[in-house]
């Protein structure tokens, strides 16, 4: 792949990159075209870019590098779901999941190679924490993806925690929002954390229209922490506190995603613990059943799913419970990579 400049241009806003071409003796307006060839019809190197001077191809390849994403595995589910497996330069891979529905295309795109919170039940964070994805490493997920079906909402529930990759996660943002790329609403995005507190509070201080969604999967420190380490660093406690203040300043209604694991947290009275938790609060909560990896937990029977769901609803917090999506295609996180990786590890035994 070309690599000529250093700067990844991908990670470049639209102002910057303007000032960046006056001070190249490039004309500003041609920025926002460049802009266009990178972000809206994801360009995979300079000489994609059609339809301007032959100079707007050489100068910027000599500044600039574009960001790789190799598409390296795709697997459609019956439902439509799709899922990719992508490649960097560094040849460290992530995935990235399309979901099509009647009235939107969501993409939940991945915000860290890894990642670093450890919760026992997912199998990114079996993996551990390799490094930060770039601004522009994240909006190309979705702007790839974008080329051929109109995305329309936007998930950061792929691999890793974003809000410990929190300028990145913003600037894709910014880049996935900006009108010379893809424009889409801010609103069309939610940020899903395992709860970083500090930065639950500064989200709702600089990002007010951002969604946001809470891993909460246990309604008592006890039990939390025993399936996710960070309850030991922001007891609920902080986080319920940092939540509400992000329900007063953005006026909008937060989402707290519960994992359901058989026979841990599936009972009526965690059902209880958690009503009481969450009384009073604009939310909404939607119940997972775990998606096993590595056999250590087991997903509840869906009878027990629905009464967990009807003793939120009849104590007054909306419920949903989180459509089966492309389980045929393990599209539960990092489980992709986790079954390549296997097939990889498979196929050097084999050889
Ligand atoms: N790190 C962030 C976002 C990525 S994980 C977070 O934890 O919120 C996105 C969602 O997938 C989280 O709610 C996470 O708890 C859930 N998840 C992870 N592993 C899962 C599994 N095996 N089955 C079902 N949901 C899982
Ligand atoms: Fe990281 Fe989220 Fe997986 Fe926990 S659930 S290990 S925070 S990606």
């Amino acid at each position: 792949m070309e690599k000529k400049g250093t700067l990844e241009i991908n990670s470049i806003s639209l102002e910057a990159l303007e000032r960046d071409f006056v001070e190249m003796e490039i004309p500003k307006y041609r920025a926002a075209q460049v802009f266009r060839w990178i972000h809206k019809y994801a360009a995979a190197s300079f000489s994609d870019l059609k339809n301007i001077p032959g100079t707007l191809q050489t100068a910027p390849a000599a500044h600039f590098y574009i960001s790789e994403l190799t598409p390296m595995a795709e697997r459609t589910s019956a439902d439509g779901t799709v899922k990719y497996l992508f490649g960097l330069f560094d040849g460290q891979t992530v995935e990235t999941v399309l979901i099509p529905e009647e009235d939107r295309v969501t993409v939940c795109v991945s915000t860290q190679v890894g990642c670093a919170m450890g919760c026992s039940f997912c199998a990114t964070g079996h993996a551990g924490f390799v490094r930060n994805l770039s601004s522009g490493e994240i909006a190309k997920q979705v702007e790839y993806i974008n080329k051929s079906s109109q995305v329309t909402n936007i998930v950061f529930m792929g691999m890793g925690e974003p809000l410990l990759n929190y300028g990145a996660v913003i600037g894709a943002i910014r880049l996935l929002n900006c009108e010379a790329g893809i424009g889409l609403g801010l609103r069309r995005f939610t940020i899903s954390t395992c709860g970083i507190v500090p930065r639950i509070y500064q989200l709702a201080d600089e990002q007010g229209q951002v969604g946001l969604a809470v891993s909460l999967h246990a309604a008592d420190d006890q039990k939390r922490r025993q399936i996710m380490p960070i309850a030991e660093k922001y007891p609920l406690e902080e986080l319920m506190a940092a939540c509400r203040y992000h329900v007063r300043k953005t006026r909008r209604r937060i989402t707290f995603e519960y994992v359901l694991i058989a026979d841990f947290n599936d009972g009526l009275d965690d059902a209880a613990v958690l009503a009481r938790l969450l009384a009073g609060l604009n939310c909404h909560v939607n119940l997972i059943p775990v998606n096993p990896v590595g056999g250590t937990c087991q997903r509840p029977d869906s009878k027990v799913v629905q009464c967990f769901a009807r003793y939120l609803s009849q104590h007054s917090i909306p419920t949903t419970i989180r459509r089966e999506r492309g389980l045929d295609i393990e599209a539960a996180c990092g489980q992709l990579k986790q079954a390549a990786r296997e097939v990889a590890h498979e196929n050097t035994r084999s050889d």
